[in-house]
This record gives structure tokens, sequence and C-alpha cells, in this order.
């Protein structure tokens, strides 16, 4: 009867010292794979911010052509914006054109 009590209460000791064991060799194992988890959020979060939203298009003045806001050229004369440098002049030349006649 103690015997068997001994044996019982060995073998709880020995499963909370195999717990303990247990989690303290896995906490690092934890430490890693949460920093593993975090830099690979940290990743797809970086390249959604670098992959920036669709620019605004702007239309061409003179033919109408979308243009991304950044490479849309604007006029000297006007607030107009145009697609192309010869888009610009013809529409500056035919409106000194027009001033003229
Ligand atoms: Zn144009």
């Amino acid at each position: 009867m103690i015997r068997t009590l001994l044996i019982v209460a060995l073998v709880v000791w020995a499963l909370i010292l195999l717990g303990r064991w247990v989690a303290r060799v896995l906490a690092p194992v934890r430490e890693i794979r949460r920093a593993v988890q975090q830099a690979r959020e940290q990743a797809t979060g970086a390249a959604t911010s670098s992959h920036r939203p669709p620019e605004r298009l702007l239309a061409c003045a003179l033919c109408g052509t979308r243009v991304p806001a950044s490479r849309a050229l604007h006029g000297v004369t006007d607030e107009l914006v145009y697609c192309s440098e010869r888009c610009r002049d013809a529409a500056t030349s035919r409106a000194s054109i027009q001033a003229a006649g």
C-alpha cells in the first residue's frame, strides 16, 4: 500500500519535473517562432506599404491621353497638364497664334 503511494508520488513528481523541463526547452523555440512570425508580418507589411496605390491619372489638355500625375507636364502659361512636350508646345503655339490672331 505504502509502496503504491510512493510509486504514484514518484510518477507525479517525475511528470512535474518533465513538464518544467519541456516548458524550459520549448521557451526559446516559442521565442524564435514568435520572432520569425513578427519578421514575416513586418516583411509583408513593408511589401504592402512599398506597393504604392495606383497613381492619379491626369488627362492631357490637348490629346486627352491619360498620364500619371508625376509624369504629367504642366503648361508654361496655363494651369493645364499635358502628356508630352510635343502636346505642350503645340498647345502653347496654338494659344500664341490665337492670341496674335
Ligand atoms: Zn497629349
